[in-house]
């Protein structure tokens, strides 16, 4: 099928882009898709992707940090956040990139009262003042909790935010109209087993991810006591 000639270029280039961002992903083992997956939820999916492995290629991750980076290019960054140690080396990526040199800080995360929050390690807050310009990096953006907590914590000491930066953005997330840059933009559809069309065309349903999580290997040592 060739595109209606009446679309937008940009939309066809922004359309490219996001193929070749996909498949690097898939490349790196992170991105599964055309499959029947059972989510820890219960529901059905045929996309998946494993937030672990997405930055296991460096020089993958080199180069789509360096897309990221381009894309700010334009703007002065003193100080790239990333959203905590997960999406540092990401982070790192893009900060290398980006022409301001800016140095790069990580929040953590946390639960405070059952609820949700976000600090920056004490030794980072000297860097983040009034008039810093940051740079918000995230390697998967499914809700935007985390980013919307950290763009509280950074207006907070008087610093303002540049742009926010991500591999994977999905597309029902509301950041409040900040400039978001998303390699990839895209949302799982996911069905309840009895809505599912794959189940009603009888296509084998993949457990893999959901037993990898039950049946883990032994995946830590512990210091032994006798010496
Ligand atoms: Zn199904």
């Amino acid at each position: 099928m060739s595109p209606a000639p009446s679309k937008d270029p940009t939309a066809v280039e922004h359309e490219v882009r996001q193929k070749i961002h996909l498949e690097i992903l898939k490349r790196t083992g992170a991105y599964h898709s055309n499959d029947h997956i059972l989510l820890p939820s219960g529901q059905h999916t045929a996309e998946y992707i494993e937030k672990t492995l997405v930055t296991t290629e460096p020089s993958f991750t080199e180069g789509l940090g360096a897309v990221i980076a381009k894309h700010f290019a334009p703007w002065p960054v003193d100080v790239v956040l990333s959203t905590g140690p997960g999406a540092l080396i990401l982070s790192h990526c893009v900060a290398r990139a980006h022409p301001s040199r800016p140095v790069v800080v990580y929040g953590t995360k946390g639960l405070s009262g059952g609820k949700r929050r976000v600090t920056l390690p004490v030794e980072f807050q000297r860097l983040i003042r009034a008039g810093t310009r940051v740079l918000l990096i995230e390697d998967l953006v499914s809700t935007g909790t985390t980013l919307n907590l950290l763009i509280s914590l950074v207006e907070q000491f008087g610093a303002q935010v540049v742009g926010i930066g991500c591999l994977w953005q999905r597309t029902s997330v509301e950041l409040d109209d900040r400039p978001v840059f998303s390699l990839v933009s895209r949302d799982f559809p996911a069905y309840a087993p009895a809505d599912c069309p794959y189940c009603r065309r009888g296509v084998p349903l993949n457990e893999e991810f959901v037993r990898r999580r039950a049946h883990r290997r032994p995946s830590s040592v512990q210091e032994s006591r006798s010496s």
